[in-house]
Order: C-alpha cells, then sequence, then structure tokens
C-alpha cells in the first residue's frame, strides 16, 4: 500500500494548487483525478484565455451562507502573490475590463505553470483513478490515523485527505457530486446547490424575441433582490445570457422576475416627455432607435406601445409614454429557468462553512479532512473571483495538510 503524507482527490485548480504548496513545505504529495487529464476546466475558462484573477478582490465579490468565511483564506493569498507567479514563469496577460486578468496567448499556460509547480515540488499525480471508498482509520489498526482509500489503481493511506472535486457545472468534463458524499459521509452538511453564473431560459414571448434578436448584445443593468449589475446583457436562440445574466442568475430564485434597465444612463420619463416637445412630429420607434438597435425597438413596440406605432409623439398622451418609459427602465423578465448545469460556470452552495476552519479549511469535527474550491459553499462573480478562490483556500489547506 501507498503512504504518501496527503492525498488530495481532484487535480483542478484548487487540487493542483494545495498539491504543490504541501509539497513544497516537504510533504510527500499524491493527486487522485478519475479524469483523463488534470485542469481540464483551466483550459475551457474565459474562452480559452483563462481570467485566472481580477486586480479588484473584496469579500463582496463571493456569495456564501457565511459571508465572512473566505475573508482569511483571500488574504493570505491574494491576487497580487497569483500574478507574481504567473509573471515569475514568464506568462504574458493583459487586463480587461473590471480589472479581469486574461492570458495573452492562453489558458494551457496557467496549466502548464501549476504543473511545472507541482514536478518541481515532486508531486505525484495520477488520472484516470476512481475513488471506489474513503474511510477513517480504524485507531485500532495497523495505520491508525489518517484516511484509507480503495481506488482503481490500488489502496493508499495517507495521513491529510483534501477533497478538491469541484462542482456539478459541465457534467462532459468530469464533473461529479463525489466531494458533497464525502460531506455527508462524514457527516458534514450541505447547502441545496444550484447552477450559478448561467444564461436566463424563457417559455413566454421573450423566448421568441432572444431567438429573432440572437447575437445581439445590450448595455443595461439588470437587478433582482435588490443586487444589481451594470453590464451587457446577450440575446440568444436560447434565451438570455452575456456577463448582466450570467452574474445575475447566481442571486435569482427560481419563479421571480428580473428587472433590466435598458437606457442606464437615462431618465427614461425625461427622455421620452423631452422628445415629446423637441420631435413632436417624429415616430417613438425611430427616437428610440437612437439609443438601441432598430431589432431591438421593433421587439419592444410590439410587446409596449403596438396602438401608437404609427402616431407621432405629440400626440401620444403623456401617461402611454411614462408607462412606456417604466417598461425601458424596468423591463420585467421572468426567466422560465436556467440553462441549468451543461453549461453552467459554478455551483452555487455546497459545504458548509459553518464546519470548516476558514484558516485551514480542515473539517471542525474531521481531523485530518479538508474541502477546497468549488465543492466548498464560497461562489465568486463571473470575472477571476472563482479561480482566485482556487488558488487561496488551495493555499491556505497546503499549509496545514
Ligand atoms: C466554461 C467555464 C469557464 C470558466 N471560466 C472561468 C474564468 O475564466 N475565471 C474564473 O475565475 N473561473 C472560471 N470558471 C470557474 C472555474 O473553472 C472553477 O471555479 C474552478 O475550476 C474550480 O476549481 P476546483 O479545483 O474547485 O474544481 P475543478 O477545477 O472543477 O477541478 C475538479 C477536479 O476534480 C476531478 N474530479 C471530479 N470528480 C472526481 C472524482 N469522483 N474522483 C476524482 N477526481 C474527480 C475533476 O476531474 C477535476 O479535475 C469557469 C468555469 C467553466 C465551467
Amino acid at each position: 500500500m501507498k503512504k504518501p503524507d496527503v492525498i488530495i482527490i481532484g487535480g483542478g485548480a484548487a487540487g493542483l494548487f494545495c498539491a504543490f504548496t504541501a509539497a513544497q513545505r516537504g510533504q510527500s504529495v499524491l493527486v487522485l483525478d478519475s479524469s483523463n487529464k488534470v485542469g481540464k476546466k483551466i483550459l475551457m475558462s474565459g474562452g480559452g484565455r483563462c481570467n485566472f484573477t481580477n486586480l479588484d478582490i473584496t469579500p463582496e465579490n463571493y456569495l456564501c451562507n457565511n459571508p465572512h468565511f473566505c475573508i482569511s483564506a483571500l488574504n493570505r493569498y491574494n491576487q497580487w502573490q497569483f500574478i507574481e507567479l504567473v509573471e515569475s514563469h514568464g506568462i504574458a496577460y493583459h487586463e480587461r475590463k473590471h480589472g479581469e486578468l486574461f492570458c495573452d496567448e492562453s489558458a494551457k499556460d496557467i496549466l502548464a505553470m501549476l504543473l511545472e509547480e507541482c514536478q518541481q515540488a515532486g508531486v505525484v499525480i495520477k488520472t484516470k483513478c476512481e475513488i471506489k471508498s474513503v474511510k477513517a482509520a480504524d485507531p485500532a489498526s495497523e495505520a491508525p490515523s489518517g484516511y484509507s482509500l480503495q481506488t482503481s489503481t490500488g489502496p493508499y493511506h495517507c495521513k491529510s485527505l483534501v477533497i478538491a472535486t469541484g462542482g456539478l457545472s459541465i457534467p462532459t468534463m468530469g464533473a461529479s457530486g463525489f466531494g458533497y458524499e464525502i460531506a455527508e459521509q462524514f457527516g458534514l452538511s450541505l447547502l441545496p446547490r444550484t447552477a450559478g453564473l448561467v444564461p436566463f431560459t424563457f417559455s413566454d414571448g421573450i423566448k421568441q424575441i432572444s431567438e429573432t434578436l440572437s447575437g445581439l448584445a445590450v448595455d443595461v443593468e439588470m437587478s433582482v433582490n435588490g443586487i444589481s449589475f451594470r453590464e451587457n446583457m446577450l440575446f440568444t436562440h436560447r434565451g438570455i445570457s452575456g456577463p448582466a445574466a450570467l452574474q445575475l442568475s447566481s442571486y435569482w430564485k427560481p419563479g421571480q422576475a428580473i428587472g433590466v434597465n435598458l437606457l442606464p444612463d437615462e431618465n427614461a420619463a425625461e427622455l421620452l416627455l423631452g422628445y415629446k416637445k423637441t420631435s413632436a412630429k417624429s415616430l417613438l420607434r425611430n427616437l428610440l432607435s437612437q439609443h438601441l438597435s432598430k431589432g431591438l425597438v421593433l421587439a419592444l413596440q410590439t410587446l409596449h406601445w403596438p396602438k401608437y406605432a404609427e402616431t407621432a409623439m405629440a400626440e401620444i398622451p403623456d401617461a402611454q409614454l411614462l408607462a412606456v418609459a417604466q417598461q425601458l427602465a424596468d423591463w420585467q423578465l421572468k426567466p422560465s429557468g436556467t440553462e441549468g448545469y451543461r453549461t453552467a460556470e459554478v455551483t452555487l452552495c455546497g459545504v458548509d462553512t459553518d464546519q470548516l476552519s476558514s484558516k485551514t479549511m480542515e473539517c471542525k469535527t474531521q481531523p485530518g479532512l479538508y474541502f477546497v474550491g468549488e465543492v466548498v459553499d464560497v461562489t465568486g462573480h463571473l470575472g477571476g473571483y472563482n479561480f482566485q478562490w482556487a488558488w487561496a483556500s488551495g493555499y491556505a489547506a497546503g499549509q496545514y495538510v
């Protein structure tokens, strides 16, 4: 039986980071992954360029049942330390909007960097390894502490076991519920998981409008439950996506309507009443086409002012213009659902942080068992925040395993 000090189940962002951090401290570390390749999500991230961190990381960029939980790890391994690591490997990168950092070349550079760090520190990685069972050692046995694993590549024993199996999104990339099963096995509670950073779908008239306008991006402010994001909204064949919708999806609950301000830089009521004075003979759609695409204005006209489609502004009653302005400033859309884990970037909720040490990620009730990365109930906004959590939580555990 092989007996490394540390076994990490899951060779994704958090698992690999934890692996070399622990190995650099002199621990012998084995990473076991069920996929044929480690780090698959890193490779597909950020459209192939990996949005590996963000210049502006605050706890407010994360959703968690305990909003303070992430602070300690994010402070101890911050974005500047990751940027320094990236620079030390000569990886060229650039900033896009909102402080998001992406590789100039390819996400492959980030995975290659993690694997190089692992190799230099002596980490052993085994892929295509199916974990059949995990047991806490029997105090009366030959190895009285730690964890015993039965796997498709043989039995193992370790002192510390790190679960880094990620969330449920993109099952075709190796995602599994394994980490949650292990949490349950050891009596940890789970918070109900749902897909996050995911496009909205519709079954009402918006479905048809989205199909017609597919490919159109609009700068909007989108809100739900008192949270708003000013970003692009993208109409697609399946519904509404784009950064605004993805961000908002993490806060949306089934059955709720979302509000879309299509003119976030204008006071819509003042704009329309002003046009009534300055452009009395014009049609509303022609005036609005100076602010929004023609296709969208035509769709809005059918929904909100069909009776006045051919009426000059001067003839449209103020009350009607104010009603249209209300629709432009707070268009209420009711998604029928989301695209789910098939396309979601993350899984919301997961292992309840009340049962983990925020300093080490170790279970409070199960010594030697650690959870890191997305399997934990910490979910970042879109923009590099999820990887920063993976690096930081992996580092936190890597310091103690
Ligand atoms: C399309 C897409 C794009 C994204 N882009 C970005 C981005 O640009 N920036 C950003 O910050 N975040 C992005 N994310 C989110 C980010 O990829 C995740 O938050 C991050 O990868 C989580 O790291 P992790 O190590 O916890 O899990 P993962 O990286 O998912 O790694 C989990 C590992 O565990 C393995 N595993 C699973 N089950 C088992 C099992 N039973 N036995 C053994 N091994 C197992 C998997 O094969 C995998 O290697 C993106 C996500 C997706 C889906």
